[in-house]
């Protein structure tokens, strides 16, 4: 993005008293300075002057460090733990099938009762469109390896061999291995990588108010992206695309909501040219969006889906991978022609995760989570979005139980803050700043740049909702008072 020269002169107060990007944490966990773990998704752990902050203990919405410091997880863990820090029951669950059967494994046709029953469930429970089988895999990554892996024996049972190449789109997140990282439309994922792969191509990121010309509505923004997949997917060859992978809301890169009649218009262009859609679920799916699958909310009639985080409320690893009936049945008789469909792993459909991942849908069902989330979301998402005003926020956007801000001058896209004020911090300036703010007066968001997203857990109650908008008000007072 081009950086305009600000209209309002601003700098940065006490530039040389910086606050670094970890100031809350330094000093909290004595012992791990330094520490032996490579840590994921971590800056600056290679100067071992970064402490990590050890989290010991949880208990519903909040987390505990190890000097006993309390913290509201406005996010979850990582927009995942949906029942809090200590459902007794996802416990009771775990146990009970540990002492019963703590492991036997899926492959050659065995299987066990956890994961026969958990797929059964989760077929039921999808209605945006009939789907017919589950694969399980251990998280949100590996699904999305696998949905590709599927696409390319689907397309190499139909004679189809050069039709194979993904769309992703930009700003998208679909995790970290190779597959998922080269789908990922995040640069800092490719970065000394060597990645993406060549068979991913990445089209717009669907963000209307940062992409959106001069007069144009959302629905014509709308018809402009579907234009432009299509024009994309004439130059590369429509016999050479296989799949478009989507997540219905994206996360990870700053919680963009589709802009109206956007899923419609793209899927008229996937079906012109016989791509699948792949629709990652794996932060939208089990009701943070307020229905129970992002596909629900967008009428997306998806041919393969990914779901992992909230399926076990994060307190095992797995998440599963839906395969439509059409899709099914191409790979069914291909591997019969084979004589197998070899791919899977060690601790697909594990036991005890799967035991978990159902008394989860239990209870989702049993306190009726869906409408705990539609009852609690106006207050979470008016509460925070009355801090649009703030002349340091572009914009607040979210819905359900997920929101983004994203901070820039002018109220503007085209003025971000300064990139050199984050020249002494890994991140840019103020969104790191307002997240350590956050830590320092007991509160967990994302920052990513100068995005900030938060998820909090589903049992939130209205006290931590308000809770919730009183640190952010805090945070972002003391983020304003470092901006003139
Ligand atoms: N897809 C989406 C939309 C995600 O948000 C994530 C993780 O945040 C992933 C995939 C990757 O999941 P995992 O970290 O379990 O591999």
């Amino acid at each position: 993005r081009t950086q305009r020269p600000l209209s309002r002169a601003r700098s940065l107060v006490t530039l040389d008293s910086r606050v670094p990007y970890s100031t809350a944490t330094i000093k909290q966990s004595k012992g791990y300075k330094g520490h032996d773990m490579l840590a994921p998704f971590t800056a600056g752990w290679q100067t071992t002057e970064t402490e990590p902050l050890v989290i010991e203990k949880s208990e519903g919405s909040y987390v505990y460090d190890v000097n006993g410091k309390k913290y509201l997880d406005a996010l979850a863990g990582l927009w995942c733990t949906i029942l809090g820090g200590n459902e007794p029951r996802l416990v009771a669950a775990a146990t009970a099938q540990l002492n019963t059967l703590p492991f036997y494994h899926s492959f050659w046709n065995r299987s066990t009762k956890p994961s026969l029953d958990l797929a059964k469930e989760l077929l039921e429970i999808f209605t945006a469109r009939k789907m017919a089988k589950v694969f399980f895999t251990n998280g949100g990554s590996d699904a999305n390896d696998t949905q590709v892996k599927l696409v390319w024996y689907y397309n190499n049972a139909l004679g189809r061999p050069n039709k194979k190449k993904i769309i992703a789109r930009a700003k998208s997140y679909h995790g970290s291995t190779l597959i998922a990282a080269s789908l990922s439309g995040l640069p800092a994922l490719h970065q000394q990588f060597d990645l993406p792969a060549p068979f991913v191509l990445h089209t717009d990121c669907p963000h209307y108010w940062r992409f959106h010309l001069p007069g144009e509505t959302e629905e014509d923004y709308s018809t402009r992206l579907a234009n432009n997949l299509e024009s994309l997917i004439l130059r590369e060859g429509p016999e050479t695309i296989g799949a478009f992978i989507a997540e219905p809301v994206m996360g990870a890169g700053g919680v963009i909501l589709p802009p109206n009649t956007y899923f419609e218009k793209i899927q008229a262009v996937l079906k012109k040219y016989d791509i699948l859609f792949i629709a990652d679920e794996v932060i939208c799916g089990f009701g943070r969006l307020g229905t129970m699958f992002g596909c629900d909310k967008y009428n997306i009639k998806p041919d393969l889906v990914t779901v992992a985080k909230a399926l076990s409320s994060a307190y095992l690893p797995i998440a599963a991978v839906y395969v439509s009936p059409e899709v099914a049945e191409v790979v069914y008789s291909q591997s019969n022609k084979l004589g197998t469909f070899s791919h899977g792993f060690t601790y697909s459909g594990h036991p005890v995760s799967c035991a978990v991942a159902i008394e989860v849908l239990k209870i989702f069902k049993e306190r009726n989570l869906l409408q705990q989330v539609n009852n609690i979301s106006p207050m979470f998402q008016d509460g925070l979005k009355a801090f649009s005003d703030s002349p340091i926020i572009g914009e607040i956007r979210g819905t359900g139980l997920v929101l983004g801000t994203e901070f820039t001058d002018n109220k503007s896209p085209n003025d971000p803050f300064p990139p050199e004020w984050g020249k002494f911090l890994p991140t840019f300036w103020i969104g790191s700043y307002f997240g350590a703010q956050c830590v320092k007066h007991g509160m967990f968001v994302r920052v990513s740049g100068d995005n900030v997203a938060m998820a909090p857990p589903f049992i939130l109650s209205p006290q931590e909702v308000d809770e919730i908008i009183s640190i952010y008000g805090k945070a972002l007072k003391d983020t304003e008072e470092r901006v003139q």
